[in-house]
């Protein structure tokens, strides 16, 4: 399954030092597979990775699970960003604010009219007014009636008329009339676009000028739902898309395809057939469902906080043999980075937040400490009591620092050795046992 293949291809990138061109290839070709399995437009995939690889290219990766986390948090970031980065609301400007319905057969027009119409009358106090422009199939303005019946709204319709874009004008006239401050108009959709169609919906809007004309497309469609969004774009240039079904298996790819074609925000999700089965569009959400992602991301979670109990578990031992050396101390280091700020770890030391107040305080402390460590020598590493004079005056050379911050780590190395003996041994002063 999709995100098995992931997390092994993420298993590949574990312990590498950068993100490199070789190691991220097969990462990103899982990716790409990935997305395609979850019905995203090939070319979409394909540009979408190349994206991606150059974000994720010469990245700096700490620790041994760090490059899988960080292509994690790129790809489900420009997911995110593809898909519009943050959710879109609806205009509702106008009196009344008319919302026209467009789409396909099928696609949930009409239910989805009537999730608005009730979402917008609890939600926003609005008095809406549906309106049945689906004048071809007979059971159209009765299926409409029955929604508007369910969630108390009023269904505006005239039985007999043939001329839908009459019907528009006559319902905002009627809503004007009644203080209906909303007006969400229904209309007809074939199983294919056509002509007679695509001339009738624009002619209405040229008619009525909606606030909003919105797209509802079924997501389990797939790749065809590109081609007819992009058709009804072309023709309409709709404000907004609608994906309905998207309570099935299907996974949404479908959402980044169209998104990314007609750059139109996608508004809601329909979730079901019930009245109340409509979410806001989440684009940070979305990305997690087309990828996966919730899986990947609790297992490199999981396998994190594994990393960091083997390696708690093996200082402990170190300490207790009074064994610490400078190689636990850069792990340590990396551990403190990977937690963030610095600055904002330190001031939860009761007592240190003010003090560091005004005091200049980020990861480059870290930056002399580490290039002072990284120039001493395995042996030097392991055995710290063997940095004399002349070891210390090679390494301050070495590390672009000076004999003088060359003993200062010193110095704190070993106060630090001192306090962790003591707090391995129980012996803090004040501490209870
Ligand atoms: P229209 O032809 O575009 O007006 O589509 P309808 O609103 O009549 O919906 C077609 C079918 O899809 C109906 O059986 C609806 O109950 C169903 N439907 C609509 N939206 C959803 C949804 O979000 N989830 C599910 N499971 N079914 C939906
Ligand atoms: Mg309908």
């Amino acid at each position: 399954n999709l995100s098995d293949r992931l997390e092994r291809s993420f298993k590949i990138l574990k312990g590498q030092g950068t993100i490199t061109e070789i190691n991220v290839a097969e990462t990103l070709k899982e990716i790409r597979k990935a997305l395609i399995e979850a019905d995203v437009n090939y070319k979409v995939a394909k540009t979408f990775t190349d994206d991606v690889k150059k974000k994720a290219l010469g990245q700096n990766v700490l620790t041994s699970l760090q490059p899988g986390q960080l292509m994690v948090k790129i790809v489900h970031d420009e997911l995110a960003q593809l898909m519009g980065g943050s959710s879109v609301d609806i205009n509702l400007k106008g009196s009344p604010a008319v919302i026209l319905m467009s789409g396909l057969q099928g696609s949930g027009k009409t239910t989805f009219s009537g999730k608005l119409a009730n979402l917008l009358k609890s939600k926003r106090g609005k008095n809406p007014l549906l309106v049945a422009c689906d004048i071809y199939r007979p059971a159209a303005i009765e299926q409409l009636k029955v929604i508007g019946g369910q969630i108390n709204v009023p269904v505006y319709a005239e039985e007999g008329n043939m001329n839908a874009v009459q019907i528009a004008q006559h319902a905002v006239k009627f809503a004007k009339q009644n203080n209906h401050d909303l007006v969400i108009i229904d209309t007809a959709g074939r199983l294919a676009i056509d002509e007679q169609m695509m001339n009738e919906i624009a002619n209405i809007k040229a008619a009525i000028q909606p606030q909003e004309i919105l797209f509802v497309v079924d997501s389990m469609t797939g790749q065809d739902a590109v081609n007819t969004a992009k058709e009804f774009n072309e023709r309409l240039n709709f404000d907004g898309v609608i994906l309905t079904k998207l309570d099935g298996d299907t996974r949404g790819g479908a959402a980044l395809s169209i998104r990314s074609v007609v750059t139109k925000p996608i508004k809601f999700v329909g979730t079901g057939e019930k009245m109340d089965a409509l979410d806001t569009f989440y684009p940070e959400r979305m990305a997690d469902r087309i990828l996966g992602m919730g899986d990947i991301v609790s297992f490199v979670e999981r396998a994190q906080e594994m990393y960091d109990e083997e390696e708690s578990r093996r200082l402990s031992k170190k300490l207790a043999k009074n064994q610490f050396d400078f190689n636990d101390f850069l792990s340590q280091l990396q551990q403190i980075k990977k937690m963030g700020n610095l600055k904002d770890i330190a001031s939860m030391i009761p007592g240190v937040g003010k003090a560091l107040k005004d005091v200049e305080l980020d990861d480059n402390v870290f930056k002399s400490t580490e290039s002072i460590i990284y120039s001493m020598t395995p042996y030097e590493r392991e055995r710290p009591d063997s940095l004399n004079g002349s070891r210390r005056q090679r390494i301050a050379r070495g590390s672009g620092t000076s004999i003088q911050e060359v003993n200062r780590l010193l110095k704190q190395f070993d106060d630090m050795r001192k306090m962790m003996k003591m707090v391995s041994q129980n012996k803090m002063p004040g501490r209870k046992k």
